[in-house]
């Protein structure tokens, strides 16, 4: 039986010294403080954080990293340079192209991603290919598999949307339906956006799987919110609500431009929202209102989207740093509610995991309190200040993943990232 000894840990009562985690079968099963450190166990140091979930993912939106900032442009103008990466994009090469983002993640303590595909191209290979990408860098993956069938309220798809649409929302049901899960794979469904899926299929992708994570982008830009309004008189979270896909399966990703009633109604069905801070301040989609929503009843997670960055530390920070930044005041997200939101395994259909607990999957991740960052931060206070360059050793089901910025099972993840990404640039 595999064992961790925790110099510090993030345990749901608050950060202990000298842990001793057990594990069998990639589970946890015991968790103590012990006085002196067992035989045989493993040792990590700094302190030991729950695994991190990705809410949100579009893997190959990677390749865009610090190539979309010439001349301006605008999340419009990002929109075409992703459409002409997904051109390009093969089961093959997505392959190569999500195994190196997968590995950056792994790197970073990323233990389970929710992967938003929306890359369809006529069938399941790419879905099987982001599957085969997280089982190599040692992560689980929930595919959250989006319906999308118009190219904008009232209008058919175009060109390379062509790839993402299965033409009606039946053939989209029956595409999903063939996916399964698997010991490292969960399946969840998706709303690409009221842009993407008219009024009269929303209630089918909603209800299509009523057991498994429905996410949806919703409110990400403004232009969105006014389409919806001339279109049917409604914001798209209302939309969503009367066809109903507020659930407390459901997730909504972004949240940036809502009403109050629209917070009222995503916090009364207990629907998460999953915020992206890089991306939101890359593409300058604003700053949501977190706290609210929050309050409201919505339970937050977060994600790396687009991956301008992939540094989940980083993006809890922002969400604290955007809501000072918005309204004036420190302290809006206490640090263990930073933590809960990085660890939010259950926005992605992981109810299981997230807590260094008994019967959680073993996920920990060492964050170094010795680094140039983190020297001298009091570790109940290390998210406001710690990178992904600081963590250390990622342990992923009872497995170590990841030392020190290098991949166990995939060695050095620039290098891997380079070979998959040269051919799609070139
Ligand atoms: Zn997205």
């Amino acid at each position: 039986m595999k064992s961790y000894w925790c110099e510090r840990a993030w345990l749901p009562d608050g950060v202990a010294a000298r842990v001793l985690v057990r594990v069998d079968r990639g589970r946890i099963v015991s968790v103590s403080t012990v006085d002196t450190i067992p035989l045989g166990v493993e040792r990590l140091y700094g302190l030991v954080l729950p695994g991190f979930a990705n809410a949100h993912s579009h893997a190959f939106h990677r390749a865009l990293r610090g190539r979309t900032h010439g001349g301006g442009g605008t999340f419009w103008t990002w929109r075409d340079a992703m459409y002409e990466l997904a051109d390009r994009l093969t089961p093959d090469s997505y392959l190569r192209l999500a195994r190196a983002v997968y590995a950056e993640m792994a790197v970073a303590g990323v233990t389970a991603v929710g992967e938003f595909h929306y890359l369809h191209d006529g069938g399941n290979e790419m879905a099987e290919a982001l599957r085969q990408a997280a089982r190599d860098a040692g992560i689980r993956i929930t595919l959250l598999d989006a319906c999308y069938l118009a190219g904008g309220i009232g209008e058919p798809v175009r060109g390379v949307q062509e790839k993402f649409s299965d033409g009606t929302g039946d053939a989209w049901l029956d595409r999903v339906a063939e996916l399964r899960g698997d010991d490292n794979t969960r399946i969840g469904a998706a709303i690409h956006s009221v842009r993407a899926v008219p009024r009269d299929t929303l209630a089918l992708v909603a209800g299509a799987f009523p057991d498994r994570p429905l996410h949806v982008h919703l409110s990400e830009q403004p232009a969105e919110n006014r389409a919806c309004l001339d279109a049917y008189g409604l914001t798209p979270t209302r939309l969503l609500a009367e066809a109903g896909a507020l659930t407390e399966r459901t997730t909504a990703v972004h949240g940036t431009h809502l009403t109050d009633e629209d917070i009222a109604l995503l916090g009364g069905a207990s629907s998460g929202v999953c915020l992206c801070p890089s991306t939101e301040a890359d593409l300058a989609d604003g700053i949501g209102p977190a706290r609210e929503l929050a309050d409201a009843g919505s339970p937050l997670s977060l994600g790396s989207d687009q991956h301008a960055v992939v540094d989940l530390l980083a993006e809890a920070r922002a969400l604290e740093h955007g809501e000072r930044l918005r309204t004036g005041h420190r302290g809006r997200f206490t640090p263990a509610e930073l933590v809960g939101a990085l660890a939010n395994h259950a926005a992605i259909g992981w109810p299981e995991a997230g807590g260094i607990v008994v019967g959680a999957p073993c996920d920990l991740v060492s964050v170094r309190l010795d680094s140039v960052r983190t020297t001298g931060v009091e570790p109940g206070q290390v998210v406001m200040a710690a990178t992904a360059s600081d963590v250390s050793v990622v342990v992923a089901g009872g497995r170590v993943i990841a030392r020190d910025g290098v991949h166990e099972a995939l060695g050095d993840v620039p290098r891997l990232l380079g070979e998959a990404l040269r051919p799609l640039l070139d």
